[in-house]
């Protein structure tokens, strides 16, 4: 009896520590079905709205930095009413706001447009002046010449001359972008050290985003910056993520966004803007 007693009891341990085991093993495929969710994904550029949707003045925000950081450490996009420039580089958030200066803002702020990724490069390479942005451009295709792919475009360098923009705080009803950047703001610099961070789209995102190149500025001191409008490289390290995903997120609770014809072309638009 109390040996029977006693394998029913050992038999009550096995199959209670099966039942452990069984629940050990859900819990790691579980753990690891969630860090799967949460894996980087390098080489792919996520991006929040539309380049033709800003230009038509949705600049209302409704995804948040801390959200969009989520998908990339690199980047550059506008904030929330189109309130200046951003740049997101080694996950460090930075704002260039009309008055000049450069901000770190809370990552509860919102953005209306921004492209990111995890910026990991395919190749570094220096680069030695003078060279103007076109030369800069240059410079890259040679290295990445499928232009039919993304590129991300990191440079450290010394620049003879730099000359930026940024945009100011927009109040509603909101203005076109082109008409907001007839008074925008600009920043002539000589003789600074800084960062480039920008992207290099194919000529097929025309009205999703700005086809060639696209590349904001953030001294090295971290006091100017903004949007290039020009650029004179004296001597500069480049380093380049070739992108072949692209994640476009839409603002689908944004009414202007819902209410804005976006079948009509901006490419003069867009061009009145870039440059
Ligand atoms: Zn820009």
């Amino acid at each position: 009896m109390n040996g029977h007693g006693g394998g029913a009891r050992e038999d009550g341990c096995k199959a209670g520590s099966r039942v452990g085991w069984l629940f050990l093993l859900c819990w790691l495929v579980v753990s690891c079905l969630m860090v799967g969710c949460r894996t980087v994904r390098h080489d792919e550029v996520f991006q929040n709205s539309t380049i033709d949707a800003l230009l038509a003045g949705v600049f209302d925000g409704d995804l948040t930095c801390g959200e969009l950081l989520q998908h990339g450490d690199f980047g550059i996009g506008t904030f929330d009413a189109l309130d200046g420039e951003m740049i997101l580089v080694d996950g460090r958030l930075r704002q260039v706001k009309a008055d000049g200066r450069v901000y770190a803002p809370s990552h509860k702020v919102k953005t209306p447009f921004a492209t990111v990724c995890h910026f990991r490069p395919d190749a570094t390479f220096d680069m030695s002046g003078p060279m103007d942005f076109g030369a800069v451009g240059k410079a890259v295709d040679r290295v990445v010449p499928n232009l039919n792919v993304f590129c991300a475009i990191r440079i450290e360098g010394r620049f003879r001359m730099m000359r930026t923009r940024s945009v100011p705080r927009q109040q509603k009803p909101y203005p076109a972008l082109p008409e907001v950047a007839r008074v925008q703001p600009e920043f002539p610099m000589e003789n600074v050290e800084g960062t480039i961070v920008g992207f290099r789209c194919p000529s097929f995102v025309k009205g999703v985003n700005v086809p060639g190149y696209h590349l904001h500025f953030l001294s090295a001191d971290e006091s100017r910056g903004g949007h290039i409008l020009a650029l004179e490289l004296e001597a500069g390290r480049c380093s380049v993520d070739r992108l072949d995903r692209f994640c476009l997120r839409l603002p689908g609770t944004v009414t202007d966004f819902a209410t804005t014809d976006l079948a009509k072309d901006r490419v003069k638009e867009l061009e009145s803007v870039e440059r």
